[in-house]
C-alpha cells in the first residue's frame, strides 16, 4: 500500500493516490457506526473515528520517485469520520438542537487540533449523503480530510476574495450578503447570525449557501449563540431539502473556511455550501462534457425560480418542526 500526492503539471494541482482504498467495504451488512460496534462502543452523542481506509496518513509510504515535472510527495494527513448521532437513520435535521450544537463543537475541535499540525495546510470538513453521491455507509456521518496543501477550489475563492478586498476595500462575501438582501429574490431563510440562499451564480440546480452574518474566517471563531444559530440553520436546510421532493435528498455539504497554514486571511469569510445532484424529483444533473471536460457549468432554469420551491419546502419544514416541538430561530424569507 502507498499514500502519495502526485502533481498534475498541466492543471497545477495535487491528486491523492492511495492504493489501499480499493479494498474498502461497500455497504457492509452490520453498521460499523451504530453504538456497540467494535469501532464506536457505547455512551456517546458524537463520535470521531479515524478512517479505516485513509487516503492520507501520518506515516505514508511512497512507491514512486519524482521524475522531472512528475512530482511526488508523501500523502501526509488525516482522514476522520464524524458520526453525528448514535441513531442509524436520518439526517442533520433529525438531531436535536443541543446535540447538533455538539456536532458543531466537534467540527471546531477537529479544525483546531488537526490544523495545529504544522504540516497541515487545510482542514476540509464535509458531508456526503445518499447513494447517488456514492456514500457507502448510511449511518449519518461527516468526513474530515486534513490536507498538506490548500485545495484548488479554496485557492480560487481565496484569490477572488483577496482581489475584491484589495480593489473594493471590503469582504466579497459580506458584499454578497448585502446584495442578496437588496435584491431579495434568492434568500430562503435567515436567523440572527446566518443566512441561507441560492446563489446568483449557482452551479447545481438546488445549490444553496449558508453565510455567517458576522465577518469571520473559520468555524472556531463562532461564539456560543452563533453555534446554536448554525445548528438551527443546518437543521432547517436539511429538513427543507428532505421536504422538497418528499424523499431524503442526497447532497454534498462543503465547509469553506480559512487554511490552517498560519497566514492571514482577513479577507476570507466562513461559509457552507450544499450541492444536491437532483434537478427534479426523478432527474439528476450529470456533470458531463461541458462541466467535466471544460470546467464550465450549465444551469437549466433560473435560481430565482428554484428559490420559490425551496422557500415553499422551507416553510413546510418550519411548520413540521413547530408541530414536533422545535421552534426555529429565524424565518423564511
Ligand atoms: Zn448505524
Ligand atoms: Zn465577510
Ligand atoms: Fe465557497
Amino acid at each position: 500500500m502507498s499514500n502519495e500526492l502526485r502533481w498534475n503539471p498541466v492543471l497545477g494541482e495535487w491528486i491523492i493516490v492511495a492504493s489501499k482504498r480499493k479494498r474498502r467495504p461497500w455497504r457492509p451488512e452490520t453498521c460499523p457506526f451504530c453504538p456497540g460496534s467494535s469501532e464506536t462502543g457505547y455512551g456517546w452523542d458524537v463520535k470521531v473515528l479515524s478512517n479505516k481506509f485513509p487516503a492520507l496518513k501520518t506515516n505514508p509510504t511512497v512507491k514512486v520517485k519524482s521524475i522531472d515535472i512528475y512530482r511526488v510527495r508523501p500523502g501526509y494527513g488525516y482522514c476522520e469520520i464524524v458520526v453525528e448521532t448514535p441513531i442509524h437513520e436520518g439526517d442533520l435535521c433529525d438531531i436535536p438542537l443541543d446535540k447538533l450544537k455538539k456536532v458543531v463543537d466537534v467540527f471546531i475541535d477537529r479544525y483546531v487540533r488537526l490544523g495545529s499540525d504544522r504540516k497541515i495546510k487545510y482542514v476540509y470538513e464535509f458531508r456526503n449523503k445518499g447513494e447517488v453521491i456514492g456514500v457507502s455507509l448510511h449511518h449519518p456521518h461527516s468526513q474530515i480530510y486534513a490536507l498538506p496543501f490548500i485545495p484548488p477550489k479554496i485557492k480560487k475563492e481565496l484569490r477572488q476574495a483577496r482581489k475584491f478586498w484589495k480593489n473594493r476595500g471590503k469582504c466579497l462575501f459580506c458584499h454578497i450578503i448585502s446584495l442578496e438582501k437588496t435584491i431579495g429574490k434568492r434568500i430562503i431563510y435567515e436567523n440572527k447570525y446566518f443566512i441561507l440562499f441560492i446563489p446568483f451564480f449557482a452551479m447545481w440546480p438546488f445549490e444553496t449557501h449558508i453565510y455567517s452574518k458576522r465577518h469571520l474566517q473559520s468555524i472556531d471563531m463562532l461564539n456560543d449563540d452563533e453555534k446554536y444559530a448554525l445548528a438551527d440553520i443546518l437543521k432547517v436546510t436539511t429538513k427543507m431539502y428532505n421536504l422538497l421532493f418528499g424523499f431524503s435528498l442526497p447532497y454534498i455539504m462543503a465547509i469553506h473556511q480559512k487554511p490552517t497554514d498560519r497566514k492571514e486571511y482577513e479577507y476570507y469569510h466562513f461559509h457552507i455550501e450544499f450541492y444536491p445532484p437532483h434537478r427534479d424529483r426523478d432527474k439528476l444533473k450529470y456533470p458531463a462534457g461541458i462541466e467535466r471536460g471544460a470546467g464550465t457549468f450549465t444551469y437549466d432554469g433560473l435560481p430565482e425560480e428554484r428559490a420559490i420551491y425551496l422557500r415553499k419546502a422551507c416553510r413546510k419544514a418550519l411548520n413540521m418542526f413547530t408541530e414536533n416541538g422545535y421552534k426555529c430561530m429565524g424565518k423564511v424569507s
